[in-house]
């Protein structure tokens, strides 16, 4: 057994001339949540893209627990299927019913029979609080309720690593603690965890490090209440000085 869920190693990507990633480590222990911080345009989603292989890196190696996923001729797919990914919007497909939306991938990736599927389906929607909305389209839901769906259905599949791009970043206000609650939750749970976030609150209470990425590089690491109680680094700090 491998002692961590994820391993990047020197890790660079690059669109033309713009390194994007210029020299990622970053290792993630089970159970642990990671709470990625950076201004837009760091590389937050670059790097959480790369593990997910939608970008391919030009450098380095990404390991998810024994696997190199890096290597070129690994499938992408079942990468994918060890993974649950959720981004900032535009998760759920929006023409299949929410129960769809959560035992599609539990059928076909996973091959579950349709009752189990369903009722794997049903108590996980019962777990995030939307078992009367089952039957609905995602575009009957709130944007909270949405993202909730697509929380629970990235989790359907019982994933090694959770991936979360700003998935409170579109919300309404009123609907962010709905949905951080339900992270929390996962977090609770032992889930690991890699989130994007401008949630500063909230990764300090739920994420067990937080990393600053600046300019495509760690600039920071830490337990939050370093990294957020007496950062080292000058940019650290002007950075959160942007959220007091
Ligand atoms: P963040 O999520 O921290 O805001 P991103 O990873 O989205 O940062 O972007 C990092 C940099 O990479 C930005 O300058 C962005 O414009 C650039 N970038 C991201 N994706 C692409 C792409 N597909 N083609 C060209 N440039 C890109
Ligand atoms: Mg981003």
């Amino acid at each position: 057994m491998s002692a961590t869920v994820l391993r990047l190693e020197d890790v660079w990507k690059s669109f033309g001339e713009h390194d994007v990633l210029r020299g990622i480590h970053l290792s993630v222990a089970p159970g642990e949540v990671v709470a990625l911080i950076g201004a837009s345009g760091s590389g937050k989603s670059t790097l959480l893209r790369t593990v997910n292989l939608l970008e391919p890196i030009d450098d380095g190696r990404i390991w998810l627990g024994d696997t190199d996923i890096s290597d070129p001729r690994i499938g992408a797919d079942a990468v994918r299927s060890r993974i649950g990914v959720v981004f900032q919007q535009y998760n759920l497909f929006p023409h299949l019913s929410v129960q769809r939306n959560i035992t599609l991938a539990l059928r076909h990736v996973h091959r579950l029979g349709k009752k189990e599927a369903d009722a794997a389906a049903t108590a996980l929607l019962d777990r995030v609080g939307l078992a009367d909305k089952a039957d609905a389209h995602p575009d009957r839901l709130s944007g909270g309720q949405q993202q909730r769906v697509a929380i629970a259905r990235a989790v359907a599949t019982s994933p090694e690593l959770l991936l979360l791009d700003e998935v409170t970043s579109a919300l309404d206000p009123e609907l962010v603690g709905e949905v951080l609650d339900l992270v929390r939750d996962l977090a609770d749970d032992g889930m690991t965890i890699v989130m994007a976030t401008h949630e500063m609150a909230f990764a300090r209470d739920v994420a067990d490090r937080v990393v600053f990425l600046d300019a495509g590089r760690i600039l920071e690491e830490g337990p939050p209440a370093e990294v957020f109680g007496a950062p080292r680094e000058e940019r650290t700090r002007a950075f959160l000085a942007r959220f007091m």
